[in-house]
């Protein structure tokens, strides 16, 4: 038997009406806040990611799933959404006429090969957003509190964001240096791998998941202790703005990030305080870095797969709908004919129709009736059908109604 592979997972059955019912909460939400859709290959050149991500980001050395397709070419399953959709800027110039921020979001799989366990696969899905041309605390506002309304409305109350700030440019430079000099003197107590990041990107050990808890980590310099007056301001007006429309925030000064594009604030989602269910901030270099002109950006990912499962655990109402509007019973030759005719032109006026398609005898397609939930049943038979009558039958009350074939969908429109 061939199986799924490790870390992957097939969408079928409650789950998958589930799903829809959240990405129409989602899709109705972005669509306030005027962002439109988009959707980008599942593979790039490995070249962006490597670029945009970082070479010394957790993601790029140990979780991409990198191939060389048949012509040669490096290319890489997207590990996360925001250097496509940044590729997708420059790619079709939009940065030409900025003369309104470009405002996009996607609901896209991503692929990191990643030890699975709960809440983390190797194929998972993220929705996300992200918002060029503007620079100023508004649209931080705005990114942060779309994602904190994302979860809200999905049901989940308990939602803290947990925001820092890297500072301009200046700010982080100065902290970088800081940071460098703070590991130096403990780097031989540190992994193999927060050795390797201390020249190339000390932030980068502050989200050292091996070293999480150690005291080096815990006693390192702080970021908003290195800000520069300009970047101080702009965060602290950033937190009134959250204030005012009333965001529950905590300032996290261990946030970093994993990925290395981030400057000025930074954010994660948290449930309860303890379950991190997605993450942005704002990366103002990354345009240029990928070889377009300097325009700023500003973004967040959920995690999709993780927010639905905590939806569950909290038993949170996910409304599905599991029933069916008719069931079409047919045994001869002739009704099950007129079962085609009239189940074609049900569905096509908007009901959700099912017939006898395995030949089954009418008493196992009573059955089937109650098993799809069916509000209605119509037993056809050949003498109603000659005079091009049925009979419908109220699954619930039990009541039935003699309705002529082409009447059907009014009916069923004024009774629904
Ligand atoms: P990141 O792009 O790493 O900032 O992740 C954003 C969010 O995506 C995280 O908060 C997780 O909820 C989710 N996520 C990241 N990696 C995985 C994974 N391997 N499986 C499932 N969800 C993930």
């Amino acid at each position: 038997m061939i199986t799924k592979q490790k870390g992957t997972y097939d969408i079928y059955g409650d789950n998958a009406k589930k799903r829809e019912y959240v990405n129409s909460v989602l899709d109705a939400l972005c669509e306030k806040y005027n962002y439109g859709y988009i959707e980008t290959p599942v593979f790039e050149a490995s070249e962006l990611f490597h670029r945009s991500v970082g070479e010394t980001s957790d993601v790029v050395t140990k979780e991409t799933y990198d191939f060389k397709d048949r012509g040669d070419r490096d290319l890489t399953l997207r590990p996360e959404g925001t250097a496509s959709v940044v590729r997708w800027f420059i790619e079709n110039k939009l940065y030409g006429n900025m003369s309104d921020p470009v405002k996009v979001y996607y609901n896209m799989k991503m692929y990191r090969y990643e030890r699975p366990q709960k809440g983390r696969n190797r194929e998972f899905t993220q929705w996300g957003f992200e918002m060029f041309g503007s620079d100023n605390i508004y649209s931080d506002a705005e990114v942060i509190s779309l994602a904190y309304n994302a979860y809200r409305l999905l049901g989940l109350e308990d939602i803290t964001i947990h925001i820092n700030s890297l500072g301009d440019n200046e700010s982080r430079k100065n902290y970088r240096d800081a940071l460098i000099k703070y590991f130096r003197p403990h780097i031989d107590e540190l992994c193999d791998d927060c050795r390797e990041r201390l020249e190339k990107n000390p932030l980068r050990i502050l989200d050292c998941k091996v070293d999480a808890d150690s005291d080096i980590l815990k006693n390192a310099p702080r970021t908003l202790d290195y800000l520069n007056e300009e970047s101080k301001t702009r965060f602290d007006k950033l937190l009134d703005l959250l204030d005012l429309i009333e965001i529950n925030y905590q300032v996290d000064t261990s946030l970093v990030r994993g990925l290395d594009y981030y400057n000025h604030m930074v954010f994660e989602v948290y449930y309860k305080n303890s379950l991190a269910l997605g993450g942005g901030g704002r990366y103002n270099g990354l345009v240029e870095t990928l070889g377009g002109p300097s325009v700023p950006g500003v973004g967040f990912a959920m995690g999709y797969d993780r927010t639905l499962e905590v939806m569950e655990e909290e038993g949170i109402n996910i409304p599905i709908n599991d029933s069916i509007d008719v069931y079409l019973l047919a045994v001869s030759e002739n009704e099950k004919d007129s079962a085609t005719y009239i189940a074609q032109n049900l569905r096509l006026n908007g009901f959700i129709v099912e017939t006898n398609l395995l030949d089954k005898p009418l008493k196992s397609q009573f059955k089937s009736v109650d098993r799809y939930n069916s509000k209605y049943l119509i037993v056809l038979n050949d003498k109603d059908l000659e005079k091009n009558e049925v009979v419908l039958k109220d699954n619930k009350t039990k009541e039935e109604e003699r309705v002529e074939i082409n009447d059907l969908a009014d009916y069923l429109d004024t009774h629904m």
